[in-house]
């Protein structure tokens, strides 16, 4: 941090402000030029408040040197994460994780058809929500515990682990139990205490961006989950809301190589929440792997115009299939390309 200080700062405003940054062990360099002076603050700044010290009406302003994260930046871990489950499935790492299935659990028939489906056109992981968050009240809420233990039975007839959201700490036992990586939906990203909780939990999680929120905030986000050292995080891009009115969200595409610049922790895009609209799925789910994406999360319905949540954005396990195709063939160019360079 660099507080650059006004011509007229005194002496003993100077000393002032020193006296009271100190006890953080931090290093603090003062540096008197003849028109600007300034104090330089390195080591751990996280206790420091730049907008307090901006209040002194002797300092100029402050400048932000690090980022504000720690665990989640590459700074402090240049190697790429790769969050490993115990049935050796992997996100990150070179290989292209797909995590498909319904936006909601809906019945016995309909989760196992799509996850034998998805599983046979070479997705990963089963994704479907339990408990949904959904904007209305009236709107259909998810089967709750119900749904979880449907989609712990299509996880024992196709061997794909699941992924599925927690929206409240009550459900955070079951999920440490019984999900093998647990979803932070948008709208929780920056529910602090749950992030904390789940994060002592020591499982994978999901945590996808917020509608409205930065990239630093995503990471500070992370961090949350992080700090206790036991869980593992994967960044999922879903796209921010804009002006732009044609899509859902509008997908942030140079999300992905900036997290992997910032973060060492994998990527994935959601280009079905991003976009609203099948028919986007397929060209966004192609940018994202372009644009080096670990991963996809992709909405597949085996009934799109009869499902109970995000019909619209869903595609056909047909589909899903001609798509995995096309990733493959893409992902595969992308990773030759990376060797010969
Ligand atoms: C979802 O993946 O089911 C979901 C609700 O997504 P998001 O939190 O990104 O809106
Ligand atoms: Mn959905």
């Amino acid at each position: 941090m660099i507080i650059i200080l006004k011509p007229e700062a005194t002496e003993e405003q100077i000393d002032m402000l020193k006296g009271e940054v100190t006890g953080h062990n931090l290093i603090i360099q003062e540096i008197r030029g003849e028109t600007t002076s300034m104090i330089g603050l390195a080591g751990d700044t996280s206790m420091v408040s730049a907008e307090t010290i901006t209040r002194h009406e002797f300092v100029e302003r402050v400048m932000k040197v690090s980022e504000p994260y720690k665990m989640a930046s590459r700074r402090f871990h240049p190697q790429d994460t790769i969050v490993e489950l115990p049935g050796g499935q992997r996100v990150g790492g070179g290989g292209l994780a797909v995590i498909a299935g319904p936006c909601s659990v809906e019945s016995e028939e309909q989760i196992l058809s799509i996850a034998r489906e998805v599983k046979l056109s070479g997705a990963t992981f089963l994704r479907g929500g339990a408990f949904k968050p959904r904007s209305s009240p009236y709107a259909f809420q998810g089967l709750g515990l119900d749904g979880l233990e449907l989609l712990k039975i299509a996880r024992e007839k196709t061997g794909l682990p699941i992924v599925t959201e927690l929206m409240s700490p009550e459900h955070c036992e079951i999920f440490a139990n019984d999900v093998d990586i647990i979803q932070i939906g948008a709208r929780n990203m920056q529910n602090f205490s749950l992030l904390r909780e789940v994060g002592s939990l020591g499982k994978p999680v999901l945590l996808k961006r917020g509608s409205s929120c930065t990239i630093d905030e995503m990471l500070q986000a992370a961090d949350y989950l992080l700090v206790d050292g036991k869980s593992n995080v994967i960044l999922c891009e879903r796209g921010i809301r804009t002006f732009e009115t044609a899509t859902r969200n509008t997908l942030d595409i140079s999300a992905v190589p900036v997290l992997k610049k910032r973060s060492h922790l994998p990527v994935v895009v959601d280009p079905s929440h991003a976009t609203g609209h099948w028919d986007l799925v397929f060209p966004m789910a192609m940018a994202a792997v372009a644009s080096g994406a670990d991963g996809l999360m992709i909405e597949v319905h085996n009934h799109p115009e009869k499902a109970l949540c995000d019909g619209q954005q869903s595609i056909t396990p047909f589909l899903f299939d001609r798509l995995m195709q096309k990733i493959k063939k893409l992902h595969s160019v992308i990773i030759a390309e990376e060797e010969s360079a």
